[in-house]
């Protein structure tokens, strides 16, 4: 353990956290921008620099690690005005074209413009003209928009391990772009949307199928219904309405997705879903009850075991439900039914 006092609260803290873990034992907060708990630290924001006693500079707390006897400021004077400059740095060539942009309420760089009440950049210098990359199916890229903090780069080759995207250039025209500096579908891309998550601003966004605001949508926790893996994910919902989905950062995904989970939602409001059992009668597939078509099912398996024996049933199960769902099934096919010639759709 190391001793640490920061913001006058003293306490012991595990050896090898940085300062900003320790912060957080202790519910301290401090901005940031690139940091990602599950990433290399990178350090490259600085929004969550601190004072440190005896320091020469201002440290970044998300990449220096605490160490005995720190005495630190979160919020000191300097600290505050530090945070103000980058900001005024970070949006001297950013759009801020808030009214319309998508990420308003949903964006750290104009919260944090909020919180530290700045306003423009002042600076007077050059902006960023980069043409908008629409090409991917699923998401656009707006490098006018990004802050260069590196979280889609490294989510993208440290958790996704796909290496599509990275840095290119140096200086001013540094910016995040695919091999070769083309567009995303001439890459090796595979449309997870990884990158699209973890963005803390409107630059890399999912194109919508119908708009919204942050504010507009309730989340609703759900399990994504494609595989057996159980990825946790929120849906946005908007007027009883699924309009995008995010990961959750717990077991077993950890705020990763594929690109099923991610954008292969829109079937959940499609007018041709399925919404109630159909009966064929006299050729015709008719709308039925879940008791009708229940009954049929339950009087048909009986008349055709009576007839050709429980080996003439197989069931075909699914990776799409539960494992509790599978387990019936099972249990149907071989307590009730008979029969042991049950499957499921993975090994098809
Ligand atoms: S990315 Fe954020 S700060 Fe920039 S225009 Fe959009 S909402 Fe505003
Ligand atoms: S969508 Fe996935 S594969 Fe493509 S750049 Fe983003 S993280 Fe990489
Ligand atoms: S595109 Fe978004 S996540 Fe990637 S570096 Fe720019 S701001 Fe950061």
């Amino acid at each position: 353990m190391v001793n640490l006092t920061i913001n006058g609260i003293q306490f012991q803290a595990e050896t090898g956290l940085t300062i900003l873990q320790a912060a957080r034992t202790q519910g301290i907060y401090i901005p940031t921008l690139c940091h990602d708990e599950r990433l290399v630290a990178h350090g490259a924001c600085r929004i969550c620099v601190v004072e440190v006693k005896g320091a020469r500079a201002l440290m970044p707390s998300c990449s220096t690690p605490a160490a005995e006897g720190m005495v630190i400021e979160t919020q000191s004077p300097t600290v505050v005005e530090a945070r103000k400059e980058i900001l005024r740095l970070m949006i001297e060539n950013h759009p801020l074209d808030c009214l319309t942009c998508e990420k308003s309420g949903n964006c750290t760089l104009q919260n944090l413009c909020y919180e530290y009440d700045i306003k423009e950049g002042g600076f007077n210098g050059k902006k960023k003209n980069y043409p908008i990359d629409d090409s991917n199916p699923f998401f656009t890229y707006d490098p006018n928009k990004c802050i260069l903090c590196g979280r889609c780069v490294r989510v993208d080759n440290e958790l996704q391990c796909t290496g599509a995207i990275n840095f290119i250039e140096r200086g001013f025209n540094t910016h995040v772009g695919v091999a070769g500096d083309r567009e995303f579908d001439n890459s090796v891309c595979v449309s997870c949307g990884n990158c699209v998550s973890v963005c803390p601003v409107g630059a890399l966004m999912q194109k919508q199928p119908e708009k919204f605001r942050y504010w507009d949508i309730e989340k609703v926790r759900t399990t994504c219904s494609y595989c057996g893996v159980g990825c946790q994910m929120d849906l946005l919902v908007k007027n009883n309405k699924v309009v995008g989905v995010e990961p959750v950062d717990m077991e077993p995904n950890n705020g990763l997705l594929c690109v099923k989970g991610k954008f292969g939602y829109k079937f959940l409001n499609h007018p041709d879903r399925l919404r109630t059992p159909l009966i064929r009668k006299d050729g015709v597939l008719k709308e039925a009850s879940w008791d009708e078509a229940m009954n049929l099912i339950a009087s048909k398996i009986k008349d055709f075991k009576k007839e050709s024996g429980p080996e003439a049933f197989g069931a075909l199960s699914s990776a799409r439900c539960t494992n509790e769902e599978n387990y019936l099934m099972q249990k149907l096919f071989r307590a009730v039914i008979g029969t042991n010639n049950v499957d499921h759709c993975a090994r098809l």
